[in-house]
């Protein structure tokens, strides 16, 4: 798309992230740019409780894609954003957690800037701490982790050998692992971490839907992640966290004798 002038009459395209569920997790900044909206481009992680702050005229498009379900091209959501910006109205892309945290936030800031758009990116609360976090895990406990990665288990369709996380390196880093978008590939990666060494005896949660009503969480270890998940029936979304961190949870025992017990 051939780059113009930016124009003082439009206003700037807000990206902004909606925080985990919770509303009350929104950024103030975030309240007052949902709140002033005219179009909204959604995804479907968006809580529909933060939606429901918009003023009633808005007009709420649904972009949303979820693994395995038929999506919205990404190039679609761009035409979309560009034609409503330039129309003069006050454009809101609204997205899960942090916008930049694996939402494809930068993709689309670089496609509304080629079109000559200003953007505004308003940070949200990323899943990736929100989640640990509500079951009391601190993720960079300096007395267990010297720090997080957060890493997608989720590589493209078409990644080629190389491309996606390094899964034996993480497991000899140190780090606690923040997984997004894991549950599919469990059982491989966490094979992969437990080939490249890492103890199966390693602490691990998964936490679906946090901050929602529907919320849900394991703690098991990383040995048997794969089999907890497949006969506790967690759901999509979740995030997984590996790492001695995870000893911190709040109930970790009591829930870990349940575990063991069921
Ligand atoms: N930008 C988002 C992440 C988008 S990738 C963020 O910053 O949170 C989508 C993945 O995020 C999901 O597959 C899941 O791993 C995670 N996720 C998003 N919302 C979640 C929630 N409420 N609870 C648990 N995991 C969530």
């Amino acid at each position: 798309m051939k780059p113009s002038k930016p124009s003082v009459y439009l206003h700037p395209v807000s990206l902004v992230g909606a925080g985990p569920g919770d509303p009350d997790l929104l950024t103030l900044r975030a309240l007052k740019r949902i709140q002033a909206a005219e179009v909204i481009l959604c995804d479907d992680l968006v809580d529909p409780r933060v939606l429901a702050l918009a003023s009633p005229q808005a007009r709420l498009l649904y972009v949303g894609k979820r693994g395995g379900c038929v999506s919205v091209p990404q190039r679609f959501i761009h035409e979309l954003m560009i034609r409503e910006a330039r129309s003069g109205a006050r454009v809101l892309r609204l997205k899960g957690g942090d916008p930049f945290m694996f939402g494809r936030g930068a993709e689309e800031v670089d496609a509304l800037r080629a079109a000559g758009l200003e953007v505004e990116v308003v940070s949200g609360i990323t899943a990736g701490m929100a989640a640990p976090a509500s079951i009391g895990i601190p993720v960079t406990d300096r007395r267990h982790a010297p720090g997080v990665a957060f890493v997608t288990g989720h590589s493209r369709a078409e990644a080629g050998p190389g491309e996606g996380p390094d899964w034996a390196a993480l497991a000899r880093s140190g780090l606690t692992l923040v997984i997004y978008m894991g549950l599919a590939r469990v059982e491989a990666l966490t094979a992969s971490l437990m080939a490249a060494g890492l103890s199966a005896e390693t602490p691990a949660a998964a936490i679906a839907s946090a901050h929602t009503p529907q919320q849900s969480q394991l703690l098991c270890t990383l040995g048997e992640l794969a089999a907890q998940l497949q006969a506790q029936a967690l759901c999509s979304p979740a995030i997984l966290v590996i790492g001695q961190v995870v000893s911190q949870a709040q109930g970790l025992r009591e829930l870990s004798l349940a575990c063991a017990r069921a």
